[in-house]
């Protein structure tokens, strides 16, 4: 099977990798939907509640203490999923990285054209003048003002993240559509596909190269040409040794 992949990777000029949250755990950031939420007036408060458009603006203070700890692995690093597909896309093979996590390791890695459906924790804007910043700033700018990140304007900043209540990113949703539409060898992998728009995404390809690799089964391993029901390392690593770091 993964002499198989090997040769699919080789033959291709058009790859493009769909990853889910089981591509950030290998660095050890873990999913935040398995993190404990917080106590307030005696109720627990879900992360889902928590990370919602609605709780940031009325508790601006309590969403960004959570973010703060819960959202931010500043010192997790690349692992061989991220620098094997810097490589693939260097070596003019992989089109694009479309992917579900929002922790920026791919860029860190090296990897150039990076679709984050869900945004990022590496920048922020003001919600007044948008005006854009950095991690290091905001974390800044939180420590100086009670928690709660101010631009000079006054306006609150917000993480260019996608909150539960907002909708994706229109431009970078079609920007996946058309690279998965194109794409002749689609590989998809950590994620269960079914937060949205994950399995939605790969109707839109058309080749008879969907490789899916999941430690859980999905619904939809039917539907892959080949399947790895694995850990994403033991599948990368080799094709890392192969394709070379
Ligand atoms: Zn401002």
């Amino acid at each position: 099977m993964l002499k198989r992949l090997i040769e699919w990777i080789e033959q291709s000029d058009n790859i493009v990798f769909f990853g889910g949250a089981g591509v950030s755990t290998e660095s050890g950031i873990p999913d935040f939907r398995s993190a404990d939420g917080i106590f307030q007036q005696g109720r627990q408060i879900s992360p889902e509640t928590i990370l919602s458009h609605d709780f940031f603006f009325r508790q601006p203070k309590q969403f960004y203490d959570f973010y703060f700890e819960k959202m931010i692995y500043e010192s997790a690093e690349a692992n061989a999923t991220h620098l094997l597909l810097a490589k693939l896309e260097n070596l003019g093979k992989l089109k694009a990285v479309v992917t579900q996590n929002i922790d920026g390791l791919h860029q860190r890695a090296g990897s150039r054209v990076v679709l984050e459906l869900h945004g990022s924790t590496a920048r922020y804007h003001c919600e007044t003048c948008q005006r854009v910043f950095d991690l290091a700033t905001v974390r800044q700018a939180a420590a100086k003002m009670a928690g709660v990140p101010r631009c000079h304007c006054g306006g609150l900043i917000k993480p260019d993240v996608v909150l539960y209540g907002e909708s994706l990113d229109q431009t970078t949703l079609m920007a996946a559509v058309d690279k998965i539409a194109a794409a002749d060898l689609l590989i998809v992998a950590g994620t269960s596909l079914v937060v949205y728009p994950a399995a939605g995404l790969i109707d839109y390809y058309r080749g008879d190269k969907l490789v899916l690799i999941n430690a859980s089964a999905t619904s939809y391993d039917r539907r892959a040409n080949l399947l790895f029901n694995s850990r994403l390392q033991a599948v990368v690593e080799p094709l890392l040794a192969h394709f070379g770091a």
